[in-house]
């Protein structure tokens, strides 16, 4: 029997829709590469934050995109952001950046300066691209599109409890109320806005559990590996 073709995969959608932890567990299954390309978008913001960048000024902004680089964890993932050969991974997931990093993404010149790493980063095959805008944009030849998606408050209770809060207490509402306005201006803006690609999966999580929902991935890509 021959082996199976190693896929490009294109895994999009909203923030907290469980894309990077659905993304990195179907691709340890399969033994593909994971990239999660909201990384890069976080570190460009923490470094403008750093380096008191307008976000008016977008061509220092796009520059930055020129700092930032992702390397390979334990695993193998892509998920170690990297600036000036120090590890910020953990700095670029804080709430400070959640609530700055759609203005960053929003402009053009930013996204114009990842596009092409990111298509060098898929070229070899054999990859989960988690992101917005990666069957519509980045990757619009991907073999597989699929769209994760689940209602917002859904969402909101995921990340709320990744930050290890209450539902009831204030910052848990915070988070939902910040989920809308990042839904809001990444599904709104002019380039690349969050959007399912005309032939993308759409998978919708509410009620399904992460294993389930790990299963329904790496089944859609064996599907598509045999050719079906
Ligand atoms: O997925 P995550 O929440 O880490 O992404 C952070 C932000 O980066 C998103 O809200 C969006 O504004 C931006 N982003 C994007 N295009 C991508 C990935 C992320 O615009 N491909």
């Amino acid at each position: 029997m021959s082996e199976p073709r190693r896929l490009v995969v294109a895994l999009d959608g909203p923030g907290s829709s469980g894309k990077s932890s659905v993304g990195a567990a179907a691709a340890r299954r399969l033994g593909y590469r994971f990239c999660d390309t909201g990384l890069l978008y976080r570190a460009v913001t923490w470094l403008a934050i750093e380096r008191s960048v307008d976000l008016g000024d977008v061509n220092r902004l796009a520059a930055l995109g020129g700092e930032v680089g992702l390397a390979p964890d334990e695993e193998g993932r892509l998920s170690r952001v990297i600036v000036g050969g120090c590890d910020v991974t953990e700095q670029v997931r804080t709430a400070a950046i959640d609530e700055r990093v759609s203005d960053v993404a929003r402009v053009a010149e930013v996204r114009a300066a990842l596009l092409p790493r990111q298509r060098a980063i898929a070229a070899e095959g054999g990859i989960i691209m988690a992101g917005r805008d990666i069957g519509t944009v980045v990757l619009p030849d991907a073999d597989l599109k699929l769209f994760l998606d689940a209602s917002i408050e859904e969402r909101a209770r995921r990340r709320a409890a990744e930050r290890g809060l209450e539902p009831g207490e204030p910052a848990a509402r915070q988070i939902l109320a910040e989920l809308r306005r990042r839904d809001r201006i990444d599904s709104t803006r002019a380039v690349a806005p969050l959007r399912a690609a005309p032939a993308a999966v759409r998978i919708v999580t509410d009620g399904l559990t992460f294993e389930e929902t790990v299963e329904t991935v790496v089944a859609a890509i064996r599907r598509t590996e045999a050719g079906d």
